[in-house]
């Protein structure tokens, strides 16, 4: 065959369209999907036509056309954003999805979701209702703050606060607590993007109360506490609390705000990390605003939420921008959820699977990682498997200095290396995340459910073998 009779012989649209396969597939995904597909399938054919001199591969290529149609049918309506198995250790890991929901949270956000929903509609009085008011009412009881509202995430919070009370004025802040986020967002960009200027204040390693006295004068609007979630500065330090600032703001009558980041509603030094104060505490000392994620150590959904002053999320409630950063319902169903559970602090330890992850001590990881290697050293002949200690981190800018002493299960494959199982865990049906460490491959089972366990050593057999 020469290349012109290589073309040739690409069946036609109409044929193609009649074999077994693919009207298979048009009739789980529809004729317009398929016929992309179809295109796509036979131009890439033309290329490999032109690119080979291989009549024999050509035959074949021919011959599987179907069938590939049929796979990238397949993979067009296959959702991207996909589950995946966390072994890196790290609890608020931010490129896989920040803190994870539990399966029982999505599931009844999902039986919620399915259909209509009460979001804004009151039920006893058969009218409307208010968005997120059950939200805060929860917020309102865990924290013992007068009122809350609920906005996109944290980053919004911040800007809408200040939008609301310092746009057009100053904000004095702290030059220790100019804080870059993930993906280089800098909260003083944020911050000005409100309308506001940063008066900053006192130096990188300390600042004094009287720093702040001397910035008020009458065009300042508020003055910001920024909580150094992800770093920490150590040394020859001082910084100003809030409750220190507390008789300063009475006297100047300005708004004392917390951007307090992770926002912990259980105190979690009784675990070992210090230096996380609870969003109870801050309410408690003075702050009339405290704002933090839902996604961090609370461990929901995505959300920033607010809580504080009724004067002043009152004034926050009504500002235009509220509507630009409103949750959704997705949002809303997880979160209520969550804050549920941390009614009683005993069951949120239990159910909540940040807190689970947080707080589980080095001898139940050790356990666990026992029981997951007994189940792959049955599924896994073709690797050496052991038991290693490592360490957890909490991440998600959340207490940067700790970690926690774990367990590792250590895969050492015979027939491939490290790196090449690592990729192919990549690629399951269910994707492993894991650490290449001492050229083998490492899963901190501390981020790993045990409901996990038997899926695991099943896909993990399968690619070894
Ligand atoms: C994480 C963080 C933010 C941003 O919160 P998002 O929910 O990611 O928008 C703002 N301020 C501080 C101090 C943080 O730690």
């Amino acid at each position: 065959m020469n290349k012109e009779e290589m073309y040739r012989s690409i069946p036609k649209v109409d044929m193609l369209l009649q074999s077994q396969k693919v009207r298979t597939a048009c009739a789980l995904y529809g004729r317009t999907g398929v016929l992309q597909a179809v295109r796509e399938e036979t131009d890439s054919l033309r290329v490999f036509i032109r690119e080979t001199e291989e009549e024999e591969a050509v035959r074949s290529a021919i011959a599987s056309l179907p069938e590939r149609i049929a796979d990238r049918a397949e993979a067009m309506f296959a959702p991207h954003l996909r589950r995946v198995i966390n072994g890196t250790g790290t609890i608020l890991h931010t490129n896989l999805g920040r803190a994870p929901l539990g399966r029982q949270t999505a599931e009844k956000a999902a039986r919620t979701l399915g259909g209509y929903c009460n979001l804004e509609y009151d039920l006893e009085s058969g009218g409307r209702g208010r968005r997120s008011s059950c939200i805060e009412e929860l917020l309102q009881h865990l924290t013992g703050a007068e009122a809350a509202v609920v906005v996109n995430n944290n980053a919004a919070a911040v800007l809408l606060i200040l939008d609301t009370l310092a746009r057009g004025g100053e904000t004095v802040i702290s030059r220790g607590e100019l804080v870059e986020i993930g993906g280089s967002f800098r909260m003083p960009d944020v911050c000005e993007k409100s309308g506001t200027h940063l008066a900053e204040v006192g130096t990188t390693n300390k600042t004094h109360l009287r720093d702040y006295e001397a910035a008020v004068n009458e065009n300042t609007k508020a003055i910001l506490k920024v909580h150094t979630s992800n770093y920490a500065v150590v040394g020859f330090t001082e910084s100003v609390s809030v409750e220190q600032l507390r008789p300063l703001a009475d006297r100047t009558g300005l708004p004392l705000i917390a951007d307090l980041g992770s926002g912990a509603l259980i105190d979690l030094s009784q675990y070992g990390l210090r230096g996380e104060p609870t969003v109870q505490a801050l309410i408690r000392q003075g702050a009339d605003l405290v704002c933090f994620s839902a996604d961090k150590l609370l461990g929901g959904p995505q959300a920033g939420l607010i809580i504080g002053r009724r004067q002043y999320v009152d004034r926050i409630r009504e500002n235009p921008l509220m509507r630009a950063l409103r949750i959704g319902k997705f949002t809303a169903a997880a979160l209520e959820d969550v804050l549920r559970e941390y009614q009683s602090a005993e069951r949120a330890l239990r159910t909540v699977p940040v807190l689970k992850m947080i707080t589980a001590g080095a001898e139940a990881e050790a356990q666990r990682a026992g029981r997951l290697a007994q189940l792959l050293k049955k599924t896994c002949p073709a690797a050496e498997i052991e038991v290693r200690p490592c360490e957890s981190q909490i991440g998600g800018g959340s207490f940067p200095l700790e970690r926690l002493k774990s367990r590792a299960v250590v895969l050492h494959p015979h027939n491939l290396k490290a790196e090449e199982l690592e990729q192919k865990m990549r690629r399951l049906r269910v994707p492993v995340i894991a650490r290449l460490r001492e050229d083998a491959v490492w899963l901190d089972v501390r981020t790993i459910e045990d409901d996990d366990f038997e899926l695991l050593a099943q896909m993990l057999g399968e690619v070894l073998a």
